[in-house]
């Protein structure tokens, strides 16, 4: 063990369901054999870090730091550590630690730890102790669990690709966007926006569907080739059966029955936003083209990387509107009323 302890790291917290964020501190971990400590740089602001303050989802942890797109850069590593080294770029994303043997942590699907992923914030670490996410000057984490960030792409814009650029990576990967392939993206918010820049850059054909037509030019310059507003019945006559693949990132319930209309046989649904009430679904519309409706959660480790090399090769970033940590509650406000272009994110120098 290094002796490298680091009490009083300055973040901020939340202490109850839907109490505003306010200053905190904490105590990281001693950097450990295998660990990295990290100076955090940047912080994206997810809608899931809204969710769980609020304990939407039920199971928060209180006091809560948020922030799982967290960019920063090595300030040490542990004696065994052979991964990193000080002064790189890295990024931690969503969770921290798994069990590293079940079926799924050894296909690389760390996300669905059969013993239960270490959550980066909100969550419990091996040892029993609540973690603590990016909204905070610096973090521990084992070297397996962390991501180098191209040195080609800025640490701000790079912070959401954390959860954001994974989160609509892997399905289109899954679901095998590319050339040829007819892509639809509902909800052009953090989430959406990623998911048209690297749709496009895939190779597929983009098309978002949005509440209105007022986010139109902007997702014909992140690559959309085609935007319609869900707010217009014609949308829903005019594209049925276009699809392969529709990822919903709305952090809602919507008719899911109207979007299984769109899809061409064999084409899918895919949900990564999370609705807050059970949805029904019509079965015949399924039946008869042999579509399907799945989930997706952010990405493992390897897929992770993957994601950041890709976007490193083609220059992809998010667009974002950097705040200091004083504006964060104004921030979460503004991104309940959609009024983000496209994602907040934390300068962490101003803790
Ligand atoms: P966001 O930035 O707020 O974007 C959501 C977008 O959805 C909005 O910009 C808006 O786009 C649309 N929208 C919002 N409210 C709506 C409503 N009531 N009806 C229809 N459309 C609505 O949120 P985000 O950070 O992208 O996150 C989206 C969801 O994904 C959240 O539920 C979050 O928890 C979840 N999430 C899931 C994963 C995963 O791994 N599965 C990872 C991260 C986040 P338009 O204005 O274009 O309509
Ligand atoms: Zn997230
Ligand atoms: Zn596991």
């Amino acid at each position: 063990m290094q002796n490298n302890n680091m009490p009083n790291t300055k973040a901020y917290a939340v202490t109850a369901s839907k109490a505003p964020l306010a200053p905190f501190s904490l105590d990281r971990r001693t950097t450990g054999d295998y660990d990295v400590a990290i100076e955090i740089k940047f912080c994206g602001i997810c809608h899931t870090d809204i969710h769980q303050t609020r304990d939407e989802w039920g199971g928060a942890i209180f006091p809560m730091v948020p922030g799982h797109e967290i960019a920063g850069v090595v300030t040490a590593v542990g004696p065994r550590v052979t991964k990193f080294r000080a002064g790189q770029h890295v990024g931690i994303g969503c969770f921290v630690d798994s069990c590293r043997r079940c079926v799924e942590c050894r296909k690389g699907l760390e996300q669905f730890c059969a013993e239960g992923t270490v959550f980066t914030y909100s969550s419990r670490d091996k040892q029993g102790n609540a973690t603590y996410g990016g909204y905070s000057e610096r973090i521990v984490v084992n070297e397996d669990y962390v991501l180098r960030i191209p040195d080609n792409l800025p640490l701000d814009g790079a912070a959401p690709l954390l959860c954001a650029g994974i989160t609509l990576y892997s399905p289109l990967k899954h679901w095998g966007a590319g050339p040829g392939r007819r892509v639809a993206i509902i909800g052009l918010g953090g989430l959406g926006h990623m998911g048209v820049k690297i749709g496009h850059a895939l190779g597929a054909e983009v098309t978002v569907l949005s509440q209105s037509l007022k986010k139109q030019a902007d997702g014909k310059r992140l690559g959309a080739d085609h935007f319609y507003a869900t707010s217009d019945p014609e949308t829903f006559k005019k594209l049925q059966g276009q699809f392969d693949l529709i990822v919903n990132t709305v952090p809602a319930a919507n008719d899911w029955n109207q979007y299984i209309g769109l899809l061409a046989a064999d084409g899918a649904l895919v949900m990564v936003g999370v609705p807050d009430e059970p949805v029904s679904i019509a079965g015949f519309p399924l039946i008869a083209r042999r579509r399907s409706v799945a989930g997706s959660l952010i990405g493992g480790i390897a897929e992770t990387q993957e994601m950041l090399d890709f976007c490193g090769k083609h220059n992809i970033v998010s667009d974002i509107e950097v705040i200091p940590i004083q504006q964060v509650n104004e921030a979460y406000e503004r991104v309940v009323k959609g009024d983000v272009r496209y994602r907040f994110v934390i300068d962490c120098g101003t803790l």
